[in-house]
């Protein structure tokens, strides 16, 4: 279906006005005219991120539309979350293919209830048609000292929030099978962990969320802080592997997106804090060369992409 200014209109008017949180009160105006309008609250600052979700690259265009919808401002909004930023409010530029009524209204719907679970209110956005599904959302939030991935310290502990591998399991299972639901969960259902932006925002010194890959991601940080890090695979959750085995679950754990969970190092002596929060110590920053390395049972553990070796 194409569509001209009129249907353009409509669509916003019935699919995407008035969704997700109730719009913060820093914002003057939404939905309706040229350009949204907003102010910081005083003291904080503005943060922002874009995230763009394309059918076939992102997400398997045979998918339901609620759960691409859901999908993406959950990816995109887990980018706030590794700021330490509060969540306030998302654009959206939408790109639409040939569809049927009852997808669009998925898409709204998935939209509405991700937008919201993030604490986010959809305030803006852009329409068009075109060959493919494309989801493009700017997220925006606020915090008074945002968390880079600069400021690891050698001596720092590293802590992630949660179990990883399970998205990638999923898509290494096929996401159109019948999967665990928890797997099935992880990839479709990413939520920004907006519940530990307090701790965070005391206690870290560095701090991402892991989208590419715990060892891609600590990378990341290790290369902007200019430390060294040392993880231990003995410390890792597997406990969702299923019937996987335990070489290809550590792998996955340890190279595989998609999971949004936070990784962050913080001095040891928060270290009863961060576990109070859920936290768990995987690692230590080091002095040393900008890198990540891996060891199992005191034996070094080499990886690419592809797996790993035990190094002999
Ligand atoms: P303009 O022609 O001035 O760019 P549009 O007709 O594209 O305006 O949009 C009209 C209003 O609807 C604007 O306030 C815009 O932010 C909003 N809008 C358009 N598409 C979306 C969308 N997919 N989600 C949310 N808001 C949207
Ligand atoms: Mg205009």
């Amino acid at each position: 279906m194409s569509y001209d200014s009129a249907m353009e209109f409509s669509i916003i008017k019935q699919h995407f006005t008035g969704l997700g949180a109730p719009s913060p009160s820093e914002v003057h105006l939404g939905i309706g005219d040229d350009a949204a309008c907003w102010s910081a609250p005083s003291g904080c600052l503005h943060v922002m991120s874009v995230d763009t979700a394309v059918a076939d690259v992102h997400f398997p265009k045979a998918g339901n539309w609620y759960d691409i919808a859901y999908r993406s401002v959950g990816c995109a909004a887990s980018d706030l979350a590794a700021m330490a930023a509060q969540p306030a409010f998302a654009t959206l530029a939408v790109s639409l293919p040939d569809h049927q009524s009852e997808q669009l209204s998925a898409l709204s719907q998935g939209l509405e209830q991700a937008l919201s679970d993030a604490g986010l209110a959809l305030i803006g956005g852009d329409t068009t048609s075109a060959s493919e599904l494309i989801l493009t959302l700017t997220v925006h939030g606020w915090a008074q000292r945002p968390i880079t991935r600069a400021g690891a310290k050698a001596g720092d502990l590293i802590f992630v929030s949660g179990a990883t591998g399970l998205a990638g399991a999923a898509l290494q299972a096929g996401l159109q099978n019948e999967l665990p639901s928890a797997w099935w969960q992880a990839y479709w259902r990413p939520q920004g962990r907006f519940d530990l932006i307090q701790v965070v925002s005391e206690q870290a010194t560095a701090a991402i969320d892991i989208s590419d890959g715990l060892l891609a991601d600590m990378t990341h940080i290790c290369q902007r802080s200019g430390i060294h890090a040392h993880i231990d695979s003995a410390s890792l959750d597997l406990s969702w592997r299923e019937t996987l085995n335990e070489e290809n679950a550590l792998q996955l754990a340890l190279t595989a997106g998609d999971d949004y969970q936070l990784l962050c190092t913080a001095p040891p002596s928060a270290r009863a804090e961060m576990a109070a929060a859920g936290f768990t110590v995987i690692g230590k920053c080091l002095p040393g060369t900008p890198s990540v390395s891996v060891s199992r049972d005191g034996q070094p553990l080499t990886f690419s992409t592809l797996g790993y070796q035990h190094q002999s």
